[in-house]
């Protein structure tokens, strides 16, 4: 498939390989390995090294292309000269890092001494974007672990939360995520999670309700069997968050 190309910067990139954009190229890697490339997944296997700065030129011209149709003067008005390129390069490396990035690497040690007491981690940041409005949802996460055969370095949890929330997220499967890629790195017996995060999509726009909040969790292993490993997790975080308001 060709496609109209926004300007010969692009152009000039892609005809050394195909015709195609390098969205188009990346997407039918993805689509030929039969794997989902939804808001939230993470896509950093299907590009190749050098692709990402050609995919940010890219993104940059189609903002520009998104400013112009917003009846924006971007020739001349001078707070928005470089503002295409700005929102690409904070859209691929910082806010949606977590889908075009690979995950941050996080080395795990066998759990030797036997350790089964649970801990839970948190307040740690959560700052990600409702994939309907592509605005922010900002809060904060709470992890509980019983160890299980092998452990990570508390600071692990913060930056693999950091890698899965940067990306456009509902909250309810943002949650499901991490614990998915928690339980992939430490494997523990008993996991749970709880998100307490605003969405600004209900704050500035929509209901205009600005202190309203969503809390979600999710517990796996024994913390979902055993009521009373699950009320212990919930009471450390209660302990935990009772300095923090959200
Ligand atoms: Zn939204």
């Amino acid at each position: 498939m060709t496609s109209t190309l926004p300007n010969d910067n692009i152009k000039n990139f892609d005809d050394q390989i195909t015709n195609k954009l390098i969205s188009e190229i990346i997407r039918d890697r993805i689509k030929n390995s039969g794997s989902r490339f939804s808001a939230n997944d993470n896509i950093s296997d299907f590009i190749n090294p050098g692709e990402l700065v050609i995919l940010e030129k890219e993104v940059a011209s189609r903002v520009k292309d998104l400013l112009k149709s917003l009846v924006i003067d971007v020739e001349n008005d001078h707070n928005t000269q470089e503002t295409a390129e700005r929102v690409s390069k904070m859209y691929l490396n910082e806010v949606f890092k977590g889908r075009y990035h690979e995950q941050p690497k996080v080395t795990s040690f066998p759990n030797d001494k036997n350790l089964d007491e649970i801990y839970t981690v948190g307040p740690i940041s959560v700052r990600s974007a409702c994939s309907h409005h592509l605005v922010p949802i900002l809060g904060e996460c709470w992890i509980g672990i019983k160890p299980g055969k092998k452990v990570i370095g508390l600071s692990k949890f913060a930056r693999v939360s950091d890698w899965v929330f940067s990306r456009p997220h509902i909250q309810e499967e943002a949650v499901m995520i991490l614990a998915d890629e928690i339980e992939k790195l430490c494997e523990p017996k008993g996991l749970g999670i709880i998100v307490k995060a605003q969405h600004y999509c209900m704050k500035w726009r929509g209901v205009k309700e600005p202190n309203t909040s969503m809390i979600n969790s999710v517990v796996r292993g024994d913390f979902r069997h055993d009521l009373s490993l699950k009320q212990e997790f919930f009471e450390l975080v209660k302990q935990q968050s009772a300095t923090n308001n959200y």
